[in-house]
C-alpha cells in the first residue's frame, strides 16, 4: 500500500489569500508548479491554486520524455533516489505483432511523486500554496491587473483578490466519471471536429500483481479505436492510460470495455489476472484531447500554460515535457517583460516557435495511427531490425527533436 504525506509544508488557507500578488498561478499541475517555483525563486509573490490537494493523481502514462528529464535537472527538484525509473525498453504491439526496442533518456514517475514534488519545492521556495480551491473566474482591472474569484471546495465560501498577472495551467480539466455517465463528456474541440474521431483519455492504477512487467519496461497496444500503455510505477504499483475513440468508450462495455477492447486486441497482452484488475478498476476519463487555445490573452495579463495552453495526443508521451517547457518560457518572459507591455505579444511568439514543429510532430504520428495496417507493418518491420528502430523511435518521440530547445 503506498503512503503519501497528506500536507505540502507551507500550505496556506484562503482566509489568508489575500493578496495583492504578483501572480496567482490556477492549477498546480506541472506546468502550475513549475511557473510558480521559477517566480517565486527570482522574488516574486506568488499564490497556487487548485482545486485538488497533493498527492494526485492524473491521467497520464507516467513516461517523461528526455526533455522532461532535461527539465526537472533545470528545476534542481530534490527527488529521492532511484526515481524517476530510468526507462529502458518499449514494447509495441499491433495486429498481433509486438516489437521490442531499447529506448533511453526517459524515465517513469507516478504523477503523485512528481506533481507533489515539484509544488513542494515551490513552497520552499516562498510561493503560498492553496490547495482545496476552484478558481471560478478571471477577469481584467483597468486592463492592468486581474481580478481573481475563488470557491473553496470544502464550504463553498467565494472570495476575490487582485493580482498582477494571472497564469492559467488548468490542464484539460480532468474529472472522475464512471462508466455510466461517458455521456456527459462534451466535444470541446470547436467547429470543424464534426465528424473526425474525438479522443479521450483513461486512466487508473492497478495492484502491482496484476501483471508480470518489469520495471522500465513500456507497453503500448494500438488497436482499432485507440491505444494503451501499461507500466510499472516507483512503488510498484501499474499505471494504465490509454487514448481512445469516445465512441468506444460509450459503447456497451464503458471505459473498462474500452481498454480490455485495445489490449485483447494483442495476444499475450491480456492474462486472465490483468484482464480480472482491468475490469474491477475505476477510471478517470479526459476531455477530448486535442485543443489549442491562445497562450496569451488581455495583453498578457492572462497567460496559459501547460495543456491549458495546447495539447496534441499522448503517445509520444511529451505532455509534461512540453508543460515544464512552457512553464519555463512564461516565467522568463514574464521575469525579462516585467515593467513592459509586451509580455503577451513576447509570450505568444515565443510559445508558438518553440511548440509549432513538434506539435505538427505529433499530429503526424497520431494521424498515421489511425490506420492499423501501417501500424501493423512498421511494428512488424521493427521486430525484423530493432536496431533501427531504435534510432528511429526518437524521430517520432521527439527524443531526436528540437522539443528541448528553446
Ligand atoms: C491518456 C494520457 C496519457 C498521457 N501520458 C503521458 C506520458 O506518458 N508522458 C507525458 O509527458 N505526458 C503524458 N500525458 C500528458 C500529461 O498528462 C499532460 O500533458 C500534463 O499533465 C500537463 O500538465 P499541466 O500542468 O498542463 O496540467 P495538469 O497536470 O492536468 O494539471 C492541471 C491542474 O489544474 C487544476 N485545475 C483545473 N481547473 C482548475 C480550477 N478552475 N481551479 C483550480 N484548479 C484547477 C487541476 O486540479 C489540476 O491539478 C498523458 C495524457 C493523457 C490524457
Amino acid at each position: 500500500m503506498t503512503t503519501f504525506p497528506t500536507t505540502v509544508p507551507g500550505t496556506t488557507t484562503l482566509g489568508a489569500a489575500l493578496g495583492p500578488w504578483a501572480c496567482i498561478v490556477v492549477g498546480a499541475g506541472p506546468a502550475g508548479a513549475a511557473t510558480s517555483l521559477r517566480l517565486a525563486r527570482e522574488g516574486l509573490r506568488v499564490l497556487l491554486v487548485d482545486r485538488a490537494g497533493m498527492p494526485r493523481g492524473k491521467v497520464c502514462g507516467c513516461c517523461l520524455s528526455p526533455v522532461a528529464i532535461g527539465e526537472l535537472a533545470r528545476l534542481a527538484l530534490p527527488l529521492a533516489a532511484g526515481v524517476p525509473i530510468p526507462l529502458a525498453t518499449l514494447a509495441l504491439s499491433s495486429g498481433g505483432w509486438t516489437a521490442r526496442v531499447a529506448v533511453g533518456g526517459g524515465g517513469v514517475l507516478s504523477r503523485e511523486t512528481l506533481d507533489t514534488a515539484i509544488v513542494e519545492a515551490a513552497a520552499a521556495a516562498g510561493v503560498d500554496w492553496l490547495p482545496g480551491v476552484d478558481v471560478v473566474s478571471v477577469s481584467t482591472r483597468d486592463g492592468t491587473a486581474v481580478s481573481v474569484t475563488l470557491r473553496s471546495v470544502a464550504d463553498g465560501s467565494v472570495v476575490t483578490i487582485g493580482a498582477d498577472r494571472c497564469v492559467l495551467a488548468t490542464g484539460l480539466v480532468d474529472r472522475v466519471r464512471g462508466d455510466t455517465n461517458v455521456d456527459a463528456i462534451q466535444d470541446r474541440r470547436g467547429p470543424g471536429a464534426a465528424g473526425k474521431r474525438c479522443m479521450i483519455g483513461l486512466g487508473t492504477t492497478l495492484p502491482a500483481d496484476c501483471v508480470d512487467l518489469p520495471p522500465g519496461e513500456l507497453r503500448m497496444m494500438v488497436g482499432k479505436q485507440g491505444y494503451c500503455g501499461i507500466v510499472r510505477l516507483e512503488d510498484s504499483r501499474i499505471d494504465v492510460a490509454a487514448a481512445i475513440d469516445r465512441e468506444a468508450v460509450r459503447g456497451g462495455g464503458g471505459a473498462a470495455g474500452a481498454v480490455l477492447a485495445v489490449l485483447g486486441s494483442t495476444p499475450d497482452a491480456l492474462s486472465p489476472r490483468l484482464a480480472d484488475a482491468l475490469h474491477a478498476a475505476r477510471y478517470t476519463a479526459t476531455p477530448p484531447l486535442t485543443r489549442r487555445f491562445p497562450p496569451s490573452a488581455e495583453g498578457g495579463l492572462i497567460l496559459r500554460v501547460g495543456d491549458a495552453a495546447a495539447y496534441v495526443e499522448p503517445f509520444t508521451g511529451e505532455g509534461i515535457g512540453w508543460a515544464l517547457a512552457s512553464a519555463r518560457i512564461a516565467a522568463d518572459t514574464i521575469l525579462q517583460e516585467a515593467c513592459g507591455a509586451r509580455v503577451g505579444e513576447v509570450y505568444a511568439g515565443a510559445h508558438h516557435r518553440h511548440f509549432v514543429a513538434p506539435h505538427a510532430r505529433c499530429r503526424r504520428v497520431t494521424s498515421w495511427l489511425q490506420s492499423p495496417a501501417l501500424v501493423t507493418a512498421a511494428v512488424a518491420s521493427a521486430r525484423i531490425a530493432p536496431g533501427l528502430a531504435a534510432r528511429v523511435v526518437p524521430l517520432f518521440t521527439g527524443g531526436g527533436g528540437r522539443g528541448g530547445q528553446r
